[in-house]
């Protein structure tokens, strides 16, 4: 394996920094105070349009929708150059890295043109409308129904943890539309348009204050037929799609989450009956396991990126970078914190104990978006390791003859 840069993609990587340098000059340290949610939008809005204009908006993508069409390896190299400063890009995770190469690839042309420029530049914003109160790591088991009236589609249910739908403008949407067919084969995928008559998001709020996700009720929702992705009873496939892109987007550790540096910051503050904490067996164990699970996943990514630069696919072996990511950052978290004692709990704005608390509170969400850490074991389990497999009801059964557990 090779780390180096070629030539080409060195230079890639020196005209990006560059650009960085020049226009995101304001981000280049954390911001003083956090921003609140009105000022993180308006900025990710901001950044998105401005990498849009100068060409890094869309690297992979086609030039004809406004697109760069160059490869994986530019957007990487773009992704790395990105992560060391502190622009805002979280609004456009979901919608650009699954909702709209769902779209692209699902999508009529016309859907394509109407959509994907405006999502590349930053204009509008999208959200996924999958889970559902009883259907999440199943998500074949979604309830929303959606029934045909003539040109346009009645839709009617009830979506849960929809990750910034009271800021999108619009959302792909998985509904039930045969109830009568076994559940993976009823479906069908639609985009939503968010402000639509009928369309209700309520925020949850969060425990560490926040409010990043949301309810949203549809009642008798009318959806355009011609706003359908892919074939009347084709959603499973199409959701597929959008899962793929999910477990490539979510994997790695958070941009600037806290790592064993900062552990070890801590520990050496904390001073013990006789020494600094630094000097405890257990908090250099702890240290150690942290440092080699950090290594250990940036391997396993340098592996992906192996593969991507060959042309490859990375595989199901993705899945190990979030388990370990996840884990780690809250036990690291919660070691920390633990070590503070009381000065855990009180810790100033800005901190480095702050930042642990958020990591701590932040890292159990990550244990369960895109995959829980039980499915992302049974697919390392079964896919990687080829370990039989786990026990699954029949798949034939029409999904209004399935028993409720
Ligand atoms: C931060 C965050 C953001 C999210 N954003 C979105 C979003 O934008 N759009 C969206 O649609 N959804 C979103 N979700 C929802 C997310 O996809 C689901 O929470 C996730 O798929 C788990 O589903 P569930 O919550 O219904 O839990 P369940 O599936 O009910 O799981 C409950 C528990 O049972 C375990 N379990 C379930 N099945 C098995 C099995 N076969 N074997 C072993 N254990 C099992 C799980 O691991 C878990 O511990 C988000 C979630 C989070 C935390």
């Amino acid at each position: 394996m090779d780390f180096n840069d070629t030539p080409e993609q060195a230079a890639y990587r020196a005209q990006v920094r560059a650009w960085l340098e020049a226009n995101a000059a304001e981000y280049l340290a954390p911001p003083e105070k956090p921003w609140g949610l009105d000022e993180f939008v308006a900025r990710s809005k901001a950044w998105q349009r401005k990498k849009y204009e100068a060409g890094y908006a869309g690297i992979t993508w086609p030039k004809a929708v406004g697109g760069q069409g160059l490869t994986p390896m530019h957007q990487i190299i773009f992704g790395q150059e990105e992560s060391r400063t502190y622009v805002p890009t979280g609004l456009y995770s979901i919608g650009l890295g699954m909702c709209i190469p769902t779209v692209f690839t699902h999508g009529t042309p016309e859907l394509i043109a109407r959509f994907v420029p405006k999502a590349l530049s930053g204009e509008e914003v999208w959200c996924q409308l999958f889970s559902e109160p009883v259907a999440g790591s199943d998500l074949a088991s979604i309830r929303t129904r959606a029934e045909c009236d003539g040109e346009a589609w009645v839709v009617n249910g009830q979506k849960v943890w929809t990750s910034f739908a009271h800021r999108s403008d619009f959302g792909i949407l998985v509904t039930r539309t045969d109830f009568s067919a076994p559940k993976h084969r009823g479906l069908t995928m639609f985009i939503v348009d968010m402000k639509a008559p009928g369309v209700e998001v309520r925020p949850i709020r969060q425990m560490s204050g926040a409010s990043d996700f949301n309810e949203v009720f549809f009642t008798d929702v009318r959806v355009p037929d011609s706003w359908r992705l892919g074939a009347v009873g084709d959603g499973w496939k199409v959701a597929l799609t959008t899962l793929m892109h999910e477990r490539l987007a979510v994997g790695g550790k958070p941009r600037h989450a806290p790592g064993w540096q900062m552990l070890i910051e801590v520990a050496r503050g904390i001073e013990t009956d006789s020494a600094s904490a630094l000097e405890r067996a257990d908090v250099r164990q702890r240290i150690a396991s942290t440092y080699i699970a950090d290594e250990g996943v940036k391997l396993t990514q340098m592996r992906a990126l192996s593969a991507l630069s060959r042309g490859a696919m990375p595989g199901p072996e993705q899945s190990i970078a979030k388990v370990v990511v996840a884990k780690t950052m809250q036990d690291m978290a919660a070691a920390a914190l633990d070590l503070a004692e009381s000065a855990g709990f009180a810790a100033e704005k800005g901190s480095d104990l702050e930042k642990l608390q958020q990591s701590y509170l932040w890292s159990a969400g990550l244990r369960i978006a895109g995959g829980t850490d039980e499915i992302l074991r049974n697919i390392i389990a079964e896919r990687v390791l080829g370990l039989p497999g786990d026990l699954r009801p029949p798949k034939d059964t029409p999904f209004n003859e399935i028993e409720p557990l």
